[in-house]
């Protein structure tokens, strides 16, 4: 078989990339191990489409927001995607400190939206917080979207531009002539290809250190409990700072995330003891969710580099190979645009924002011990 572009996965990232090839009349094969498309972190994720609290990926989650403002319309697609707001709430003067730094860094680079709130506007835009909150930040132009809906839709658009979609197809190997990509080996058979773009998420590592260039990617597991639905009554997309983060879905439920923990056997068992604190821990910041009835919990697979950025871009070493992973529990918000950016960089496009934080090569001649250690993040923010 022969393409003009292989994609290794079918997550977020691996169907942006396919539409945007396809609709420049690329030739393009997605390459997926699972039976469906996009059935990992892309279809697990919290949903959240979020700006602030991003250091080297702000620029390019502002890139992001951009673009999912008209990706329901090109996806031809509901994707509920709504506007809500990103709060971030501090319980302590130490945090809210933080908070306050943060958002006048976020200003300067241009997030013209965020600002610090006070407890009692706090308390204003979500009823029934605890008391113990000291001050808040929020940025208005975050928000959210499904996750069952988007990266399905992506790929439908892909198709219907001509990208193939092949699921039970797992890439076993990059194929090589000389120091150029020619292909994929896979395990129903050799895909010859001109460019081969690496979007396997937290698996992405072990197919750049094929051409010596060191992507450290630790795999987390992050859990999430969904209760009942509720008439509308959380508006923002919520964190508690060392808590947990929460969203209210369209359909009406509460999205409630607890942190992720380190995964080195890439599993996605649900860990119900853990997720009972966790679950005590946030019922102690919005205590009405006491009563809510819990009708669901699920894990997916996160995936964590040692600086908290992604690998975006072309792999040095190996011409035509591209990679867009490793997003640190980002790639929901900003997969959508890196998988763009990856389909402009091989129609000879520049990036719309600098790709010099998410360099490939980052880590090739530094010490990569840290990749490999546990990391644990209990109020990671989604
Ligand atoms: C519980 C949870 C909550 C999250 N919440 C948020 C959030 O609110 N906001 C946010 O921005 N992000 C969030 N994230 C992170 C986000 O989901 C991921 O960063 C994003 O989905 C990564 O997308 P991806 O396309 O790069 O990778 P993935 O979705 O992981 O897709 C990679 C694909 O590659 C396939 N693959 C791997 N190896 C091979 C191979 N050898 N051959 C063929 N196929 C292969 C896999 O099967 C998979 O389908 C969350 C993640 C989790 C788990």
């Amino acid at each position: 078989m022969k393409t003009e572009v292989a994609i290794i996965g079918s997550g977020i990232t691996a169907c942006s990339a396919a539409y945007y090839l396809a609709e420049q009349g690329r030739q393009v094969i997605v390459l997926e191990k699972d039976n469906g498309v996009g059935l990992q972190a892309s279809a697990r994720a919290a949903g959240g489409v979020r700006q602030q609290g991003r250091t080297g990926a702000l620029h390019l989650a502002m890139a992001a927001v951009q673009l999912w403002a008209g990706l329901s319309e090109e996806m031809q697609a509901e994707l509920e995607y709504v506007r809500t707001g990103n709060l971030v709430i501090a319980l302590d003067e130490d945090s809210a400190a933080n908070l306050e730094r943060e958002t006048a860094w976020e200003q300067e680079q241009g997030l013209a939206d965020v600002r610090m709130m006070s407890a009692a506007e706090c308390h204003k835009m979500v009823p029934g917080l605890t008391d113990e909150v000291v001050a808040g930040k929020h940025c208005a132009s975050d928000g959210s979207a499904n996750p069952m809906l988007v990266t399905p839709a992506i790929a439908r658009a892909a198709q219907r531009s001509g990208a193939r979609i092949l699921t039970k197809t797992t890439v076993t190997s990059l194929l090589f002539s000389g120091a150029q990509v020619t292909g994929v080996a896979t395990d129903q058979g050799e895909i010859e290809a001109d460019f081969v773009i690496n979007a396997a998420g937290p698996w992405a590592s072990r197919f750049n250190d094929m051409v010596d260039c060191p992507t450290p990617i630790s795999p987390g597991r992050s859990q999430l409990l969904i209760t009942e639905r509720f008439s509308p009554r959380l508006h923002p997309f919520l964190t508690i700072m060392g808590k947990a983060y929460l969203r209210q879905a369209v359909a009406g439920n509460i999205i409630i995330g607890v942190g992720g923990l380190a995964n080195d056997r890439y599993e996605q068992y649900v860990d119900y003891p853990s997720l009972k604190q966790y679950a005590q821990l946030v019922c102690e910041a919005l205590p009405w969710l006491k009563d809510a009835t819990l009708i669901r919990a699920f894990a997916g697979i996160t995936e964590y580099t040692p600086d908290e950025e992604p690998y975006i871009g072309a792999v040095p070493g190996a011409a035509g190979l591209f990679v867009a992973a490793g997003f640190h529990g980002q790639g929901f918000c900003v997969g959508p645009m890196a998988g763009k950016i990856i389909a402009d960089l091989i129609c000879g496009r520049a990036s719309p924002v600098s790709l010099a934080p998410f360099r490939p090569d980052r880590f090739a001649t530094a010490s990569t011990e840290s990749g490999g250690e546990a990391i644990i993040y209990p109020g990671e923010r989604a």
